[in-house]
């Protein structure tokens, strides 16, 4: 589920604003459309609660909801609001992609659809009531417009208690920060299949254009939700793109060097040698594949206040660095793999042995020392 704050959604290039595409029956085979709407539901059950979805909240930009309003859980493909009639109710509404915000909708009372079901049937029903709302909420989604769009959006709740791990990468990167500037943004890293990603509608391929203005504490707050996402999923980097945001932006930390936030990074100079090396991505998790990086690379990088600063990666950390900057520009490793290369199915540890090796190495190590990523002059 990609998950965003109000501040973030008025950024451009938000993948939650893209208009979905039409799902077009003769172009996706029924595997791939049961694939898509199994996942969906899957999500669905997962969220904390959740009447409906629609496939943008996943990153997905094509036009299908899950209605789980009322009975059975049923996929709509290419789902239109007909009529609406009766009067306009107040109600609150939430988003499972906006934690803790609420508002007061007003919506029609009975509302009329038409779809088409996973097996390409064509579908009209009327519905009532809070089943009603459900749709029209879900639906508007498709077409880049949420609840809070309407009048009256009151954002409640708290963030949740930042990782450890998000904290000390923040006081790396910006120094030691005030107890209440510590805010993680609510991000979240969208998953497919890798059959899914061939789509063209992946919405966490947006446009990212450099230089876009940014609050230097939105820029710490997102730097920190990127930290404490990739952290949590036992990643080495995430870019900003995976969590829908159409930034170039990404944060990596192979945890052996300084944490890095890479912002409008541009690569200056590439070694002539290079190796080939497993790779595998939070955007498709259980999947590894063979791909050839430069050993070495010299980065043009921007600090938070907008400085332009010259970082230079090798080995491991510099693969990571290639890595974060194709996602930048839509590119997948598995784009870069040979022709005759295979993705392999891959589990990592689990997680409460991650868990026991970090605490282990932390142990050991000697108390993280204040040095910057190498840089020349
Ligand atoms: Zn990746």
């Amino acid at each position: 589920m990609l998950t965003t704050s109000v501040r973030a959604l008025r950024l451009p290039g938000h993948a939650l604003r893209a208009r979905a595409a039409p799902v077009d029956f003769d172009a996706t085979s029924r595997e791939l459309r049961a694939s898509l709407a199994g996942g969906l539901a899957a999500a669905l059950v997962r969220g904390p609660v959740g009447a409906g979805l629609a496939a943008p909240m996943l990153g997905v930009g094509l036009r299908v909801i899950i209605d789980a309003a009322e009975g059975p859980a049923t996929a709509m493909f290419n789902p239109r609001i007909e009529e609406t009639s009766g009067r306009m109710v107040a109600g609150e509404e939430g988003n499972l992609c906006l934690p803790g915000v609420r508002a007061e909708v007003r919506r029609a009372q009975t509302v009329t659809v038409s779809w088409q079901t996973l097996a390409g049937q064509d579908r009209t029903e009327t519905f009532h009531d809070w089943h009603a709302r459900v749709l029209q909420h879900e639906i508007e989604i498709l077409d880049g417009r949420l609840f809070l769009d309407h009048e009256g959006v009151q954002p409640l709740g708290t963030m949740p208690m930042p990782d450890a791990q998000a904290e000390r990468a923040a006081a790396l990167l910006f120094g030691e920060l005030e107890p209440e500037r510590r805010r993680a943004e609510p991000v979240s890293v969208a998953t497919f299949d890798p059959q899914l990603w061939q789509l063209d509608p992946i919405v966490v391929r947006p446009p990212s254009a450099p230089g876009i203005e940014l609050d230097p504490k939105f820029l710490r707050a997102l730097a920190y939700g990127l930290f404490r996402e990739q952290y949590e999923r036992g990643g080495v980097g995430l870019a900003a793109p995976q969590v829908g945001l159409g930034l170039r932006i990404a944060a990596i930390d192979d945890r052996e060097h300084v944490p890095v936030l890479l912002r409008d990074p541009e690569i200056l100079d590439r070694s002539d040698e290079t190796e080939i090396g497993p790779e595998g991505c939070l955007s498709l998790p259980g999947w590894r594949g063979p791909v050839e990086r430069h050993v070495a690379i010299k980065v043009r990088n921007h600090t938070v206040e907008g400085e332009p600063i010259e970082l230079e990666f090798e080995g491991y950390q510099a693969r990571i660095v290639q890595h974060e900057m194709d996602h930048l520009d839509g590119v997948l490793f598995t784009d870069r793999m040979a022709p005759d290369a295979e993705l392999a199915p891959y589990s990592g540890p689990p997680r409460e042995e991650q868990a026991v090796a970090e605490v282990l190495r932390d142990a050991a190590a000697p108390p993280p020392a204040r040095t910057k990523p190498k840089r020349r002059r």
